[in-house]
C-alpha cells in the first residue's frame, strides 16, 4: 500500500483512470511525472498556454515519496523547475496548483479523512463522519512572483504551519489552525452550502480513488496471499488529503497510507522548553477512527456474540462485561458495497487484472514473462493474419523495455501490471477501432473473458471426460464445447452499438 500511495504510482493510476474516464476522474489535478515526462509537460504547457492566452497556470512541484511539504515548491513556468543538468534534480510529480481554493476566515485550508479499506476482495470501503481541517497561517493570495515561496499561505501542512507565530492551538474545534471538517460544514451549512451534495461529492472521490488502486494491489496481494487458504487478512486505514475549491468542488492531493495518529502536539512552554500536551481535536476524530476499526475488523467479533448467547444467567450484582454494543455508535460509514451499483462500470481494470494475475503463473510473482504473454494472446485468440506472433513480441519487448527503464522496480524482470494495461489498451484499439477507450477495453475484456471460459469449459469436458470414460464413453470435442451466443451477448451488444459512439480521444496508445 506504501508503494501504492506513492505520489508517482497514485498519479499513473488515476491518470490511467483519466484516460478511460476523463469526467469521472476530474477530481485529480492535471499532472505529470517528472523526469520522464517533462518535455511533454514543457510542449502541453506550451500548446494549452497558445489555444488559451488568458491561462495563467502555477505549477506545484512534490518530490516522489516526500511528505509534510518536504521538497515542495511553486512555479510559473516550466523553465523555473530547478533541473540538475537538462533533467529535474528528483523524481517528482508536478502538478496543476489550484489557485481558487475555498478559504475559511481568509485561509487556505485542507481536509484529512480517514478512510477504511477493511477488505480487497470482496471491496470494502469505510469513511469516517469526521476529519480534521488543517489550516494555513497567514492569509491566502492567489500566487504571484512575490509570494510563490510563502509557504505558510500556500502549504496547509500542520508540520510546517506549526512553525509559524501565527499558528493557533485551540481545544474548542471551530477556532485555531486545526479544527474538526463537522465544524467547517457547519459553518457552510449556516452560509446555505449544499453540505449534502458536498459529501456526496467526497465520498465518490474517496471510491474512485480506490477503484484507481484496487487493481495493482491486487497483483501484490495475490503475490503475498496464497488464493484460497483461509490466510490472514489486512485492512489499511488511508489518509485522504482533499482540499475543497471555491465552488466547493473537493480536490484529490494525496493519500497517505500511514497517516499520523498522534493525539498530542507538542506546546512551547517557556522559550527553548516543549511539553506534549492533548490535543482534544485530534483526540475527538482519531480515536474514534481506530476505535471503530477495531470494532470492523475484530476476528474474534463473531466468535463473543456466540459465546454471550450461551453464557449462563449473571447475578444481579455482577458485573457485566465491557461489551462492543455499549460503545458510541460508530464513526466509520459504509460507503462500499453500500454504493456498489453506481459504480461498477468504473472497475475496467480489475477486470484487466484478473486476466494479468490468471497469466502469471508462478506464485510470488507480479510480472509477466514473454511466455505468459505469449500463452495470453494465444489463449484469448487475440493473434490473426493481421497479428502475428512475431508482433506479439515486438509489443511485449517495446512496453516492457520502457516501463522498466523507469526504473520503478528492478527487483523482477517481466511486464508489470501498468505496462500489460498499456499493452491491453494498445490491442483494444487494434480491434475495436471507432469505440471510444472505455469501450474498446470493455469489448476486449469481454472477448478474452468469453474465450477463457470457452477453454476452461473444454478441459473441464475433457477432464471430466477421462474421468468418465473408464466407466462410460463420453466424447471429447477437439473444438471444444459450443457456447451459445447468447453467452456472449455483453460483447454482440456492445459491438451492435459500436457505430454509435464517436471516438475524440487523442489516441495516446496508438504508437502501438
Ligand atoms: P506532502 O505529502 O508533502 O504533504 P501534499 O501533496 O499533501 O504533499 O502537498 C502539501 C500541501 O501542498 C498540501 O497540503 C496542500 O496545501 C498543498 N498542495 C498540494 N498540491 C496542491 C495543488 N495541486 N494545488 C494547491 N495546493 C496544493
Amino acid at each position: 500500500m506504501t508503494e501504492m500511495v506513492r505520489k508517482i504510482t497514485l498519479s499513473r493510476a488515476v491518470r490511467t483512470m483519466q484516460d478511460l474516464f476523463p469526467l469521472e476522474y476530474n477530481f485529480y489535478p492535471r499532472s505529470w511525472i517528472l523526469p520522464e515526462e517533462f518535455p511533454l509537460f514543457v510542449d502541453e504547457v506550451r500548446m494549452l498556454k497558445d489555444s488559451d492566452p488568458s491561462w495563467k497556470p502555477t505549477f506545484i512541484v512534490k518530490p516522489d515519496g516526500g511528505c509534510q511539504g518536504d521538497g515542495i515548491y511553486l512555479v510559473k513556468d516550466p523553465s523555473d523547475i530547478r533541473l540538475s543538468g537538462s533533467i529535474p534534480a528528483r523524481p517528482a510529480v508536478v502538478q496543476e496548483y489550484i489557485c481558487k481554493p475555498l478559504l475559511v476566515d481568509k485561509l487556505k485550508f485542507d481536509i484529512r479523512l480517514y478512510v477504511l479499506l477493511k477488505s480487497l476482495e470482496p471491496l470494502e470501503i469505510y469513511i469516517a463522519k469526521d476529519g480534521l481541517s488543517r489550516f494555513c497561517t497567514e492569509p491566502y493570495q492567489e500566487p504571484t512572483l512575490k509570494n510563490l515561496h510563502q509557504v505558510f499561505m500556500h502549504l496547509t501542512n500542520y508540520s510546517l504551519n506549526i512553525h509559524s507565530g501565527n499558528f493557533i492551538h485551540s481545544d474548542d474545534a471551530n477556532t485555531g489552525s486545526k479544527r474538526t471538517f463537522s465544524s467547517i460544514l457547519c459553518r457552510l451549512s449556516s452560509r446555505g452550502a449544499d453540505v449534502k451534495k458536498l459529501w456526496s461529492d467526497i465520498i465518490s472521490l474517496v471510491i474512485k480513488t480506490i477503484i484507481a488502486l484496487t487493481p495493482e494491489l491486487k497483483v501484490y496481494y495475490q503475490s503475498d496471499i496464497p488464493a484460497g487458504k483461509p490466510g490472514p487478512t489486512c485492512f489499511q486505514i488511508l489518509g485522504f488529503d482533499i482540499l475543497l475549491m471555491k465552488n466547493l468542488k473537493p480536490m484529490l492531493l494525496e493519500v497517505n497510507a500511514n497517516p499520523s495518529m498522534r493525539i498530542e502536539h507538542e506546546q512551547e512552554l517557556s522559550p527553548g522548553v516543549f511539553e506534549n500536551v492533548p490535543s482534544a481535536v485530534d483526540e475527538e476524530v482519531k480515536v474514534a477512527v481506530i476505535r471503530d476499526t477495531l470494532r470492523l475488523v475484530d476476528p474474534h467479533k463473531k466468535k463473543r456474540r456466540d459465546v454471550q448467547c450461551q453464557a449462563p444467567e449473571r447475578g444481579p450484582e455482577e458485573p457485566l462485561p465491557a461489551s462492543p454494543a455499549a460503545l458510541p455508535s460508530l464513526c466509520l460509514k459504509q460507503v462500499f458495497p453500500k454504493y456498489a451499483k453506481q459504480f461498477s462500470y468504473l472497475r475496467l481494470l480489475d477486470r484487466v487484472a484478473a486476466l494479468f494475475i490468471r497469466f502469471l503463473g508462478v506464485k510470488g510473482t507480479t510480472k509477466l514473462g514473454p511466455t505468459g504473454f505469449r500463452t495470453f494472446i494465444r489463449n484469448c485468440k487475440l493473434s490473426n493474419s493481421n497479428f502475428s506472433m512475431a508482433s506479439v513480441d515486438i509489443l511485449y519487448i517495446d512496453i516492457t523495455r520502457r516501463w522498466n527503464s523507469m526504473g520503478i522496480d528492478h527487483k523482477e524482470s517481466g511486464m508489470c501490471l501498468q505496462a500489460f494495461v498499456e499493452a491491453f489498451f494498445c490491442l483494444a484499439q487494434k480491434k475495436y477501432k471507432s469505440l471510444p477507450l472505455h469501450e474498446q477495453v470493455a469489448s476486449l475484456i469481454d472477448f478474452c473473458e468469453y474465450h477463457l471460459a470457452a477453454l476452461d469449459e473444454k478441459r473441464l469436458v475433457c477432464g471430466r471426460g477421462v474421468v468418465e470414460r473408464r466407466s462410460a464413453v463420453v466424447p471429447c470435442h477437439a473444438d471444444g464445447p459450443h457456447l451459445t451466443p447468447a453467452a456472449h451477448s455483453p460483447l454482440l451488444n456492445r459491438m451492435a452499438t459500436a457505430g454509435k459512439f464517436a471516438d475524440d480521444r487523442n489516441h495516446r496508445y496508438e504508437r502501438c
